[in-house]
């Protein structure tokens, strides 16, 4: 691996975020209110936005910490070690008494979900604790969501730009976004729908010149349509998806994020960032799954080269 950012080292990302054991039925079709109906197949897998962009950044070569809370049970053991296991560095990650965050997803046959999310353990993320101020001061990038509580989310920001640490905010779930949080931001990465719910756009380059009145460079991801950069003061710049069959686009967003952070914590420009994140992304969506279909850089590389 010889990934390098401007300063010559292996970038260094921090994620402040979510972690759920997400637990996915399968069934034909969704039981009604007192209803029972049998699923044709279970599956449990770590998720949450916050560890999912950990391990997209992780696997796509950036030296990852991440920064939220796992309760004190069976599922917190597990989420830990799946972190551990795709290199993200977890030293940080709090147990606190009670339940991990769940998300229980029904999937339809028409691939249709319904998702309930119990926050359980990431509602203790109302701060920033010093042990985790000082992992970050020591980082390229910290990656944020909207999963957490907010009071935790602008924290963490606070710190960052008090360590002179570059922040990506994801604005999802999306929802209209405190001035005091904007402030804070250095890129924004909205897919479509949430670059929508924060400017009241719908049309992507409008949406995108409205972002950029609140913050100085962000990412619209378009699905299939690829993604549009803009930085303040610049021209937008277009770059296409790959051409691929998706055949599962969950986290298609983090795992472009994650790439996304890493490529631009390297000293790459938006475009080849763009790129790299592009050929991230389309590796993932090719498989099934969300954390357990991102890519590993050498798999990225080999896709560009
Ligand atoms: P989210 O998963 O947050 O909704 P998007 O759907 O916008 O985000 O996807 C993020 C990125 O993933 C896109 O910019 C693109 O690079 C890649 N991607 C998503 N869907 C496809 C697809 N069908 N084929 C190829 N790449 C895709």
């Amino acid at each position: 691996m010889t990934s390098t950012s401007a300063s010559g080292n292996v970038p260094r990302i921090a994620v402040y975020g979510s972690i759920n054991m997400d637990l996915v039925a399968y069934v034909p079709v969704r039981p009604a209110s007192g209803e029972t109906v049998a699923g044709t197949e279970f599956r449990q897998v770590p998720g949450g936005k916050g560890a999912n962009q950990a391990i997209a950044a992780a696997r796509a070569g950036g030296d990852t910490a991440f920064l939220g809370a796992v309760g004190d049970d069976p599922f917190g053991v597990q989420m830990r070690s799946a972190l551990v296991d795709s290199g993200v560095d977890a030293s940080e990650l709090r147990t606190v008494p009670g339940a991990s965050g769940v998300a229980h997803i029904v999937v339809e046959g028409d691939g249709a979900n319904s998702i309930i999310v119990v926050p359980g353990a990431n509602a203790a993320m109302t701060g920033i604790t010093g042990a985790e101020r000082t992992v970050l001061a020591g980082c390229d990038a910290l990656l944020l969501q909207l999963e957490l509580p907010m009071e935790g989310v602008v924290a963490a920001a606070r710190a960052a730009r008090e360590a002179g640490v570059r922040t990506v905010l994801t604005p999802a779930p999306a929802r209209e976004l405190p001035d005091e949080l904007l402030d804070l931001v250095d890129l924004l990465v909205p897919n479509q729908h949430e670059a929508a719910a924060v400017t009241g756009e719908e049309d992507p380059r409008r949406a995108l010149e409205a972002l950029l009145r609140r913050v100085p460079e962000a990412v619209v991801t378009l699905g299939g349509d690829g993604s549009l950069h803009g930085e303040r003061g610049g021209e937008p710049v277009h770059v296409p998806s790959r051409p691929v069959e998706a055949v599962d686009t969950t986290a298609a967003g983090d795992t472009f994020c994650g790439a996304f952070a890493v490529a631009r914590a390297e000293g790459r420009g938006p475009e080849e960032s763009m790129e790299f994140a592009a050929a991230a992304a389309a590796l993932s969506v090719q498989r099934q799954g969300a954390s357990t279909s991102m890519p590993r850089r050498a798999e990225i590389e080999a896709l560009l080269a």
